[in-house]
């Protein structure tokens, strides 16, 4: 094992750059620079269907907004190389063949009725746990071998079936889980890439990881990892699982109670030495209790036994003061340069400004009509508040669809373009029932509070898709509280 400290994130490309990255990324990003250590990235993007370039792209992007800087990683390099996951296929495969030689892994031929039954029945007759039955795991292994030849498999690592396994955390103990309640895990899949187990494994192994400090929703993994070190014979590093950082009614932080994606926090104007301080004290507080101080303090001070484990809440109101400290604190100079690197670029302005240009006579009404590009949120008035609800249509109707295509279409939509958007609105219309008219004034008025405005899908992109979404989910809020008017007065 490395005799210096080494930590890693390992974040997954599949949607928008998460805060929860942004909290690992500072704790291990502090621990490594406190020990003189090594910081590392790494891509885990094993899930084929859902990484995707864009999405580490603005990995890569948020954690630099932030001024976490990483000494290796797919963008950097490192002597650990490579740091995508995609690119170590072979490393992988060699790593699970060698336990199935030692008959700690084992091909499994079940097909995916066979598994559906099982389960079927394991629920049929009400079992604690549902899991893979080890069906396979008798196959003699010279006759697996041959089966390997040419029906089609996954290899699963031989868990132990009775008694418990007992794994340290750094800020829980001893934790014991019960063996019983773990099936045989699949470590490489039929098209013969790694499951996330087995690639993390071996990569924190290769790349010389001494600490993993992750989040909490990862301890259940803990007995599959401890299985894989053991079936490995290597050295665990050390676990450290930070607390779960939560929305104000201490359910997990999710997206439909809090904004949870760093573009969005960027965009709003919050500052990256905010935000991080902020994120510092979700279950930490400086010796000295004080709550504001710099990356730099926080890495000279940060003793991982000393982080708590309560439930930190992740609370919008709390960083919007701490936020406003740090902008009062900003030179005049300072804050230009900030608004200017924002919201007043030339970059941003200049996408604004086609948008405007036709519909102003002054230069002076330009800030009054370009307004809605400037805030967080649009007031609507009584006006845009009737035409967000179409005629003929009932504010519970409406309230319904603007949630649907939401979550269902644009929450997971990372190519916010406007001939994409157009496309995903128009086969939503088809499907729905909804006339384009009908939707887009109802989508006009709620990201603009207008119903009158700049072409409608341009406009959606300049606005970018955290403020959209934003909008929209206020708009069907607001519109969820309407009464549905009486349609046949009572005479
Ligand atoms: N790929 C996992 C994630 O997306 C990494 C978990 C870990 O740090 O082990 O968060």
């Amino acid at each position: 094992m490395s005799d210096i400290v080494r930590t890693r994130i390992a974040p997954s490309p599949t949607g928008d750059p998460h805060v929860g990255t942004a909290y690992a990324a500072l704790f291990n990003y502090a621990f490594a620079r406190r020990h003189g250590g090594r910081f590392i990235l790494r891509i885990e993007d094993t899930d084929r269907v859902r990484s995707n370039r864009p999405s580490e792209a603005m990995i890569f992007d948020a954690l630099h907004w932030l001024g976490l800087s990483w000494d290796e990683g797919p963008d950097v390099g490192g002597p650990c190389g490579p740091y995508r996951q995609s690119e170590r296929g072979e490393l992988y495969r060699e790593h699970v063949e060698r336990l199935v030689a030692a008959g700690h892994a084992y091909p499994c031929f079940c097909t995916k009725d066979r598994l559906d039954g099982v389960r079927a029945g394991q629920q049929a007759a009400g079992a604690a746990t549902l899991g893979y039955d080890g069906f396979c795991r008798s196959i003699p292994p010279v006759e697996a071998a041959r089966r390997r030849r040419d029906e089609s498999h996954v290899i699963r690592l031989a868990m132990p079936r009775e008694g418990q396994c007992v794994v340290r955390d750094l800020l829980r103990g001893d934790i014991t889980f019960e063996y019983a309640g773990i099936d045989d895990q699949v470590l490489l899949k039929s098209d013969g890439f790694p499951t996330y187990h087995l690639a993390n494994v071996v990569d924190d192994h290769l790349m010389e990881i001494t600490h993993v400090i992750r989040a909490e929703e990862w301890l259940s993994s803990l007995p599959k990892h401890a299985q894989l070190y053991h079936a490995f014979g290597w050295d665990p590093p050390v676990f450290c699982h930070l607390p779960l950082l939560r929305n104000a009614d201490r359910s997990k932080i999710s997206k439909r109670k809090n904004p949870v994606s760093l573009n969005y926090y960027r965009r709003a104007g919050f500052l990256p030495e905010a935000l991080l301080n902020y994120l510092a004290l979700m279950g930490w507080a400086m010796p000295d209790e004080r709550e504001e101080f710099t990356l730099a303090e926080f890495a000279e001070a940060l003793e991982l036994e000393r982080i708590t484990l309560g439930g930190p809440i992740f609370d919008l109101e709390k960083l919007s003061w701490l936020n406003g400290k740090y902008l009062r604190g900003l030179p005049s100079e300072g804050l230009l340069e900030r608004l200017r690197s924002g919201l007043l670029s030339d970059g941003y302005l200049l996408q604004v400004i086609p948008l405007v240009q036709e519909r102003i006579e002054k230069l002076e009404d330009f800030v009054d009509y370009a307004r809605f590009f400037f805030v967080g949120e649009v007031a609507y008035d009584a006006e845009a508040l009737k035409k967000l609800v179409p005629k003929g249509r009932t504010p519970r109707d409406t309230a319904k669809t603007l949630k649907e295509l939401l979550e269902e279409h644009l929450d997971a939509l990372l190519d916010w373009q406007p001939a994409v958007l157009e496309g995903i609105l128009r086969s939503f219309c088809e499907r729905t029932g909804w006339s384009p008219n009908e939707a887009f004034m109802t989508l006009r008025v709620a990201v603009t509070g207008r119903p009158a405005s700049p072409p409608l899908f341009d406009t959606m992109a300049v606005l970018g898709k955290e403020v959209c979404r934003q909008r929209i989910r206020r708009a069907q809020e607001i519109v969820k509280s309407m009464k549905t008017p009486e349609t046949r007065p009572l005479t």
